[in-house]
């Protein structure tokens, strides 16, 4: 069987080139990492999951005006995408102290922040992902002024938007992280959300409970993580129940 050429594997996800040039399939792996990829492990289901549950936010944030790299699924694990030049930042949005932002102020996890905290780490794992400012990026040349105004302007809508959206099936959005790319059409340029916004890089919280319906239960061990991110998917509606015909949409809360 011929099989397609594969571009590069990363730690969650392989890109494969796609059917017509400017696109890739990205491919949803079972594998997770966490602390800069030093615990390894793999979550049964959960690239099925993260595809349909990435696929689902970035068409509802593409509704809002949001662009996105989505075009469309492709198979349980698979989705066509948009070729960017990746930025190689990942952009943190918070609304509520948790993991390493706790630690690292001393503020106890789950305190509610003033306003959302939009943060910036340079994406080298084998730098361990260092915080920079604008001034790095510029300095660097990641990225203009220009480009981290539009950055920072898209991140805070995606973080409006989905807030609401998850408040709305009982969950908590209390931190997340994305990435941007840029796409090229003759000599425009413009800035998309790229990568994926799963429970793998977002922090989500039964509103009630404060349970933790992401990735630290791998990080902390807390068991039940394929069951989390799947009760993650069943309220947002994207988890047929009754086969693939009873797709129903969001369960709003009361
Ligand atoms: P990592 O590289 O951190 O291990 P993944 O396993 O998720 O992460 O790999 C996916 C890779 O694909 C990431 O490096 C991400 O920056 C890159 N990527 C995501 N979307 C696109 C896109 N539309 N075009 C090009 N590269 C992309
Ligand atoms: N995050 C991510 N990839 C990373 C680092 C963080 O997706 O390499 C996400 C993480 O899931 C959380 C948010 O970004 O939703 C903030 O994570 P934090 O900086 O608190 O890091 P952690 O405590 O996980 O080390």
């Amino acid at each position: 069987m011929s099989r397609r050429r594969q571009i590069y594997e990363g730690k969650a996800k392989i890109l494969y080139e796609g059917p017509e040039p400017g696109t890739l399939v990205q491919y949803f792996k079972d594998d997770a990492t966490a602390f800069n990829a030093q615990k390894k492990g793999v979550i049964t289901g959960k690239g099925v999951l993260n595809n349909r549950i990435s696929e689902y936010l970035m068409m509802r944030l593409e509704e809002i005006g949001v662009p996105t790299h989505f075009v469309r699924r492709l198979n349980m694990r698979e989705q066509l995408v948009r070729e960017v030049e990746m930025i190689p930042i990942e952009v943190v949005v918070r609304n509520v102290a948790a993991g390493n932002f706790a630690e690292r102020f001393g503020v106890q996890e789950g305190q509610v922040l003033p306003r959302s905290i939009v943060e910036y780490y340079y994406k080298n794992d084998q730098l361990g992902d260092p915080m920079v400012s604008e001034e790095h990026i510029t300095a660097f040349g990641w990225a203009t002024t220009q480009d981290i105004d539009d950055i920072m302007a898209l991140a805070l809508r995606i973080n409006d938007f989905l807030s609401g959206l998850f408040l709305g099936v009982g969950l908590r959005f209390v931190d997340f992280k994305v990435e941007f790319g840029r796409l090229w059409s003759d000599e425009d340029m413009r800035i998309i959300l790229a990568d994926e916004i799963s429970p793998d890089c977002c922090r989500l919280w039964d509103l009630k409970t404060n349970e933790k319906l992401d990735k630290d239960r791998f990080r902390r061990d807390l068991g039940n993580v394929e069951e989390a991110y799947r009760e993650v998917a069943r309220r947002l509606g994207i988890l047929p129940e009754g086969g693939p015909q009873d797709l129903k949409g969001p369960k709003t809360m009361q």
